[in-house]
């Protein structure tokens, strides 16, 4: 055994003494050279099997969550871009997807790991190229204008932004991190705060901070937002793969079954608990995992679809008091009304029949079937985005029937926005008034009706969530 890597450490080790900095691609060889660029590449990815054969393999969670992560898109977007509702997202293929230097497995012949994967730059210097969101999520970093500034002067131990430049790090909803680092001066559009969308640019590929080329630096940290949290970014973003198309789509989410034997479904909740931690998650769902699987099954509703449809409701960090009550949707959420008012069933599997039966007035013979129909019909014709109609017995056609909660803009006589508040999460914080000024303004009169793609465009959002949310934790 030791004779079959000793040629292996003599080349890396001859490597690491041939430069005295860390040990990657771009610090010694020609990025313009095709064929010593991909030897290194494929040496790298021998070193990184190696190397898990000799320290042995990570640990049982990154397992169990690798295995259900390839709904995260590729970081670098296409050269062509397109302005929704203000915001740009890039179209099309992404304009590289050339790993110059892999995570971490150096990691044995240097004192630091190398904690992301390095992407080349495809004969494009900084500024060119769009570096987009893997997946939805929330800025936390740049914080301040003055983050965003560093020239594009890359050396190796250039300490600007840490060393990582200008850079970009955004929580998403899974309780994964993901950071874009060495980006163009000037380039980073999003602060802190903001909530960007999959595919939605975010900054170009740029040579700020300790960097030998133009690339993009680009991570994944699981659970917390650490350096001893990153994980091999390969297993989530895939060049091979770099937009997955199931994403967004609901097509595959049956109302009715699921491919998931008892014990994925229940492993899956459990594995959703151990990386989100969310306590009200625990106790109403992985705790009755099963018996959620058994009632919705013998009901003929997706568990999937139960657990999701309750999840986006409400954030699952619910108070004590709340935790045991087995409400309207079966499954104790609040929906936004205090604890109880929902309306009580005496057991959980009663609560979850009472909320099947009402999954099931959506499908093809199901009490809205016709309505479900004339929706369908009412917004084809109006020409709304296809994505927020269908047909009885699919998600969108299910997802049409709720939008009426939009229907108003301002919502007379409630306390509430009414669907101010819808629009204004979709298209934009100012597309609707507060509820103060709102009342008087043209906008949000009383009389004023959202219309019909508005109404749409309100389904196709609550179905984005819901796919979302049913990948977070199914991995599907
Ligand atoms: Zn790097």
């Amino acid at each position: 055994m030791l004779k079959k890597y000793f040629s292996f450490f003599v080349i890396l080790i001859t490597l690491f003494y041939y430069d005295q900095k860390v040990v990657r691609a771009y610090d010694y060889i020609d990025p313009n050279n095709k064929s010593s660029v991909q030897e290194m590449i494929t040496q790298i990815y021998d070193a990184k099997e190696q190397y898990e054969d000799l320290v042995g393999n990570k640990n049982k969670q990154d397992e169990i969550i690798l295995a259900s992560n390839n709904l995260f898109w590729w970081p670098i977007g296409s050269t062509e871009t397109e302005e929704i509702n203000g915001l740009l997202y890039a179209k099309g293929e992404p304009a590289s997807i050339k790993v110059t230097s892999n995570f971490g497995n150096k990691e044995s012949f240097r004192t630091s790991k190398h904690g992301g994967i390095d992407i080349g730059n495809a004969g494009n210097g900084p500024g060119v190229l769009n570096i987009i969101a893997v997946k939805a999520g929330e800025v936390i970093y740049p914080v301040k204008d003055s983050q965003t500034t560093y020239p594009d002067n890359g050396y190796y131990g250039n300490p600007d932004g840490g060393g990582f430049g200008n850079y970009v790090k955004i929580k998403h909803s899974d309780g994964t991190y993901t950071v874009y680092a060495h980006l163009a001066q000037n380039s980073i559009t999003v602060r802190a705060g903001d909530v960007v969308d999959q595919g939605q640019v975010i900054g170009k590929m740029g040579h700020s901070g300790s960097s030998t080329a133009t690339h993009l630096h680009f991570e994944v940290r699981i659970g917390s937002d650490s350096s001893a949290s990153r994980a091999y970014p390969l297993d989530y973003v895939d060049p091979n793969n770099p937009r997955p198309m199931s994403y967004g789509s609901g097509n595959s989410f049956s109302l009715t079954t699921t491919i998931l034997s008892k014990e994925e479904f229940v492993g899956r909740m459990k594995d959703y608990y151990k990386r989100t931690n969310k306590k009200g998650f625990y106790n109403n769902f992985v705790l009755n995992a099963e018996e959620i699987y058994d009632t919705s099954l013998a009901n003929n509703v997706n568990p999937e679809l139960v657990v999701v449809t309750a999840g986006t409701e409400e954030n699952w960090s619910l108070s004590a008091a709340c935790q045991y009550t087995n409400n309207y949707w079966g499954i104790g959420i609040t929906n936004g009304k205090g604890c109880n008012s929902g309306g009580k069933y005496s057991s959980l599997s009663e609560g979850i029949a009472a909320y099947a039966k009402v999954l099931n007035s959506y499908n093809e013979y199901g009490k809205y079937s016709e309505a479900i129909k004339n929706r369908y019909n009412e917004r084809a014709s109006a020409n709304c985005d296809p994505s927020g109609y269908g047909l009885p017995g699919t998600l969108e056609g299910m997802q049409s029937m709720y939008s009426h909660i939009g229907e108003y803009r301002y919502n007379p006589g409630g306390s509430g926005l009414g669907g101010c508040y819808y629009l204004n999460i979709i298209y934009g914080k100012s597309y609707c008034s507060t509820v103060a000024t709102c009342a008087g303004s043209k906008n949000c009169s009383k009389e004023s009706q959202t219309t019909i793609c508005e109404q749409n465009d309100y389904t196709a959002w609550q179905i984005k969530k819901k796919v979302q949310l049913r990948y977070d934790i199914f991995g599907l």
